[in-house]
């Protein structure tokens, strides 16, 4: 009889975002009709920005013509997409050759798919509280996990020490979900400790462009010494509102070299073996995000999600909750009052005021005991769940 993959019967339930729904319709079933303020959400409420929209209008136009049709993409990326995405790292001070560069569906499927580069037997390094992916992908392929936990004694942003040492370490700045950014000093020990390792980084720059104070690193490749360490995976989710559109891209410097095998050439050799590319219609829209009007576009929807950050923090500060991120980041994490277990504070918010938040043990058990609120929801909704808040717990 065929043996499966047992290592799935190892993935713990995943139940954070089934349980949230269970008690979400449970609640609309007893009350019908009711109006929840979703503030839990990953996903953005924003469309594609206009100069985006235009490039995959007439992409789509291209597809009609037989003189400007397009089959196959080159699987690694389209030549124009990468070379968009090398001059916006240029422009920030990053040199990288388009051939560093990498189109993806996205960062989810990248963060699993990348994994195809490291032997069974490579250990990985979880800083918790985390996206709930690289745990479960690492279990899928059977690997030894360790689970490196965070807390406010060092801000969510832990430093290398010896209870970290693996070969495969994620580091995701700005956070999902405690919305902390690492600065450069802090990036550098990571580096540093990754280098004398020789393990490698798995940095995850899905927010980025959420970042707004100048000084902190919108890529690890800003550092010194991350060429011979990182991997870089990036994606235009939110940075560009292409969660249902799908696009992402990923940067492995020719200088990562392990028991003399180049990781960039590897991952030539894994994507000509396992896609045919991405979509040339997505890739056009996802190189509009590149121009200056494109550019323009996503700053505006951004400034959207980081006034919903404002007006939610300002209601926290107005309690004296705790909390960190959403100043760099669409996500504020902040400590359940009253000394409330994450889901107790769930319960309490749901049945209240009908704010719907997301529990932090959902991220790993360090969180517990905390919550986050996503600022991706509509303004309008978001002023009301601020206002709902401070009523409830002034
Ligand atoms: N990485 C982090 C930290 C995320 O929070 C998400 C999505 O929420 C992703 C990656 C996946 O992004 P994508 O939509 O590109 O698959």
């Amino acid at each position: 009889m065929l043996k499966p993959n047992m290592h799935y019967a190892d993935l713990a339930e995943s139940y954070l975002f089934y349980h949230i729904a269970q008690k979400t319709n449970a609640y609309l079933e007893a009350h019908p009709g009711t109006h929840l303020y979703r503030m839990g959400i990953g996903d953005v409420s924003l469309p594609l920005c206009a100069p985006v929209i235009r490039a995959l209008h007439e992409a789509v136009d291209d597809q009609a013509d037989k003189t400007r049709f397009h089959g196959y993409m080159p699987e690694c990326g389209a030549p124009f997409f990468r070379k968009a995405v090398a001059e916006h790292y240029r422009k920030r001070g990053v040199l990288l050759s388009e051939d560093e560069v990498f189109v993806s569906s996205g960062a989810s499927d990248e963060l699993g798919d990348i994994l195809d580069l490291f032997d069974r037997s490579a250990v990985a390094m979880v800083m918790e509280p985390a996206y709930p992916a690289y745990v479960d992908a690492n279990v899928m392929a059977g690997r030894k996990i360790i689970h490196f936990p965070s807390g406010e004694e060092n801000g969510f942003l832990p430093e290398p020490r010896e209870g970290a040492a693996a070969d495969i370490l994620y580091i995701c700045s700005p956070n999902n979900p405690t919305g902390a950014v690492f600065d450069r000093k802090q990036l550098k020990a990571w580096v540093d400790f990754a280098n004398q390792s020789g393990s490698v980084i798995l940095f995850d720059a899905a927010y980025e462009a959420f970042i707004e104070e100048d000084d902190v690193p919108h890529s690890i490749f800003e550092i010194e010494g991350a060429r011979t360490c990182a991997i870089e995976i990036c994606s235009l989710s939110k940075t560009a509102g292409f969660t249902g559109t799908r696009l992402g891209y990923t940067v492995i410097p020719e200088t990562l070299i392990r028991c003399g095998m180049s990781l960039r050439d590897m991952w030539v050799r894994n994507r000509t073996t396992k896609t045919n590319g991405v979509s040339y219609i997505i890739q056009k829209g996802g190189a509009a995000v590149f121009t200056e009007e494109g550019q323009r576009g996503i700053r505006e929807n951004i400034g959207v999600y980081k006034k919903n950050a404002r007006v939610l923090m300002e209601a926290l500060d107005m309690l004296g909750i705790r909390y960190c991120g959403g100043k760099n980041a669409p996500y504020i994490w902040l400590r359940c009052p009253g000394g409330m277990g994450s889901w107790e504070f769930f319960d309490y918010l749901l049945e209240k005021i009908q704010v719907v938040g997301t529990p932090g043990e959902g991220f790993g058990s360090c969180g517990e005991g905390y919550f986050r609120f996503s600022t991706f929801g509509s303004p309008e909704d978001t002023e009301k769940a601020a206002e709902r808040l401070v009523s409830l717990l002034k």
